[in-house]
């Protein structure tokens, strides 16, 4: 698997839906209601392979809902999402192995308290992808190495900083080979010094070619990494642009008036 990443094709006014690589995530016409409230309001969104897509949107706006319907953490009441030309699967094995494919990381690290940091990495290789104890410990270490942590192979998740320990989460999200990574609010829980060290592996991972969906505030990511920018609002995709143009002329009202209080 080796997916081309290059950015929109064009200057910022063409097309987007001209893009390179193959689709990997569909979303079509998605809806979805909690109650009243209309979280996700007719998506319609395309994901190809190798691409970064960064959402962006004020609290409350679907991001994560958004996310979590991709690996059917959350069900859909209307559209479909499929992920490679397949529907996401309802239950049953194939959603075992649609959550195997797509890796998620959280705001929160959620290692496993009490195994060491090599067994957080190798425990799903082993009992998802039937990989042996010692080919998961060469995958799990490569993906340590990748993440610049492997000199903390043997330690328990409480000796790390949370910057580490979120590299962890993403050591053991890739040591699954997925074909996708959502990450929602990678960086949020971290203190800022711990910030740069996450963005860094992140931004390691979008120039190896890696599919993202990534939620995040944090713009200096956006602009160096995203392929296109998803901005949320409400429950509807308002805009999806560039990087490049989102930040020097967003076309929404709710856009302006978003970077207006974050930039
Ligand atoms: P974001 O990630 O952009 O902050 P979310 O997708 O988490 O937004 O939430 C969108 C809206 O849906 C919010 O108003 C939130 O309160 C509501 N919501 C999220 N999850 C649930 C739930 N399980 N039950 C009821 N309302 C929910
Ligand atoms: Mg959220």
């Amino acid at each position: 698997d080796a997916p081309v990443n290059d950015a929109v094709a064009g200057p910022a006014t063409s097309n987007i839906s001209v893009r390179r690589g193959e689709p990997l995530v569909v979303l079509n016409e998605v809806n979805k209601h909690y109650g009243d409230l209309h979280v996700l309001n007719d998506i319609n969104a395309v994901v190809n392979r190798g691409e970064v897509v960064v959402v962006i949107g004020p609290s409350g706006s679907g991001k994560s809902t958004f996310c979590r319907a991709i690996n059917r953490l959350e069900t859909i009441d209307s559209g479909s999402i499929t992920i490679d030309g397949k529907l996401l699967p309802e239950e049953g094995k194939e959603l075992a192995q649609l959550r195997a494919d797509v890796g998620m990381v959280f705001q929160s690290f959620n290692l496993f308290a009490h195994k060491t940091i090599l067994e957080n990495v190798t425990l799903a290789p082993i009992k998802v992808r039937g990989l042996s104890r010692k080919e998961a410990d060469k995958r799990g270490l490569e993906m340590l190495d990748r993440v610049g942590i492997a000199n903390q192979a043997n330690k328990m998740p409480a000796q790390l900083s949370g910057g580490q320990q979120q590299r962890v989460a993403i050591a053991r999200s890739l040591a699954m080979q997925p074909k996708l990574i959502l990450m929602d609010e990678p960086t949020s829980a971290l203190d800022p010094e711990m910030i740069t060290e996450v963005l860094d592996v992140m931004i390691g991972l979008a120039k190896d070619g890696m599919t993202m969906i990534v939620v995040t505030h944090e713009m200096g990511f956006a602009r160096k990494a995203a392929d296109r920018v998803i901005f949320m609002a409400d429950g509807r995709i308002e805009e999806e642009t560039t990087p490049e143009q989102f930040f020097t002329n967003p076309q929404s009202h709710r856009a302006q008036d978003f970077l207006s209080k974050i930039l």
